[in-house]
C-alpha cells in the first residue's frame, strides 16, 4: 500500500483508492475530468454555431435574392429597371 499525490489538489491518497478523497478526482482510468471535455465541446460550439449560421444566411441569400423586390420586377416599370441594369452590366 503506497501513497500517491493527487494530480489536482496534491493530497496523498492510497494507491488502492480509485478517486481522491479530498477533491474526488479519479486517480485511475480517465486522465482528464469530464468538465474539461465539456468545456472543450462548448468552446467548439461557440465558434461553430456562428459559422454555420453565416453559411445558412449565405446560402439563403444566394438562392432567394431579395424576394420583396423580385415581385416588383414582374411589373412593367420593374422590368424596365431590370433591362436598364442589364444594359449597364454589359458595358
Ligand atoms: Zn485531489
Amino acid at each position: 500500500m503506497a501513497l500517491e499525490p493527487c494530480k489536482v489538489c496534491g493530497t496523498l491518497n492510497s494507491s488502492e483508492e480509485e478517486i481522491c478523497l479530498s477533491c474526488g478526482y479519479p486517480t485511475k482510468g480517465r486522465k482528464r475530468p469530464m468538465i474539461f471535455q465539456l468545456a472543450a465541446i462548448i468552446l467548439v460550439l461557440t465558434f461553430a454555431i456562428p459559422l454555420i449560421m453565416t453559411l445558412i444566411n449565405l446560402i439563403q441569400t444566394q438562392s432567394k435574392p431579395q424576394p420583396a423586390s423580385s415581385t416588383q420586377l414582374l411589373t412593367e416599370s420593374g422590368f424596365k429597371q431590370l433591362a436598364h441594369l442589364s444594359s449597364n452590366c454589359h458595358i
